[in-house]
């Protein structure tokens, strides 16, 4: 199933998309929490403006330094076990929302990412019994100022600002994800293009090792790092972060000092 969030003006409603991305079958209530049944109205997804598929709802756990290519092209070593940081809810934009560059950050990087969003309560779940807990699947931009993140040694400010994760455009819920092609595009040019099958921690192992540490909540993500390729986006340019199997995530990138209007 492929699970959406989206409003035609009004409250935000959640929706089934078909399999061409085309059309939305509007369901009651929040799939993460309820059964899911069928309103009875149905929807053009070009009609209508999608929403972050979810709102975290206690936190973002994010992995850095996942890919080895992406670990050699930032001059460090692999990490030894998952390394996490977190990310606040706050942080979380929809598909097609502007990522916010403030005045005080200078060099901004985009970071195509895997998203899993859980589905249950869990605390030390095992590798082998992940899938019990995992909802399902979205992509993210984890997008990154730089600077910020050289300068600082938490990277609270770095990651976690303001439509700084970017989720969506829906939650695929039937995915094998051990070997995903995962792209991004700045204003159409290719940066990365990787697959998942280069993670260095898989999915399993990722949802394991932060469930022995956090209680994980229905609604909680977990990045799952990025592949080589990042680099430099600035206000004014078009991000695209694509999986297979999933979809496109697209956002503009505004500076701040201009304003959403402009
Ligand atoms: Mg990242």
């Amino acid at each position: 199933m492929r699970i959406c969030r989206f409003t035609t003006g009004d409250d935000p409603a959640f929706g089934l998309v078909d399999g061409a991305g085309e059309k939305i079958a509007e369901i009651t209530g929040d799939p993460l929490y309820t059964r899911i049944e069928l309103t009875g109205q149905t929807h053009e997804v070009a009609d209508v403006r999608l929403l972050a598929p979810v709102i975290p709802r206690s936190k973002v756990v994010a992995i850095g330094r996942n890919y080895a290519d992406h670990a050699r092209e930032m001059g460090h070593e692999l990490p030894a076990e998952p390394m996490m940081f977190f990310i606040p809810n706050t942080s979380v934009c929809g598909p097609g929302d502007p990522v916010v560059i403030p005045s005080f950050a200078r060099e901004i990087s985009y970071e195509a990412e895997l998203a899993v969003v859980i589905g249950r309560v869990c605390k030390h779940v095992a590798p082998e019994d992940v899938h019990g807990v995992i909802f399902g699947y979205t992509v993210a931009n984890d997008v990154t100022a730089r600077d910020l993140q050289r300068s600082e040694n938490q990277w609270a400010r770095a990651k976690g600002m303001d439509t700084f994760t970017p989720l969506g455009p829906w939650i695929e819920t039937d995915l094998d994800v051990s070997d995903l092609r995962i792209t991004c595009t700045v204003d159409g040019e290719t940066r990365q293009d990787g697959t998942t099958a280069d993670m260095v921690f898989g999915v399993p192992e990722i949802v394991a090792h932060a469930s022995a540490a956090f209680t994980l909540l229905p609604g909680d993500v977990i990045l799952t790092g990025t592949p080589a390729g990042v680099g430099p986006i600035t206000a004014g340019q078009r991000c695209e972060v694509e999986i297979e199997g999933i979809g496109t995530l697209r956002n503009p990138f505004v500076s701040a000092d201009v304003g959403l209007d402009d």
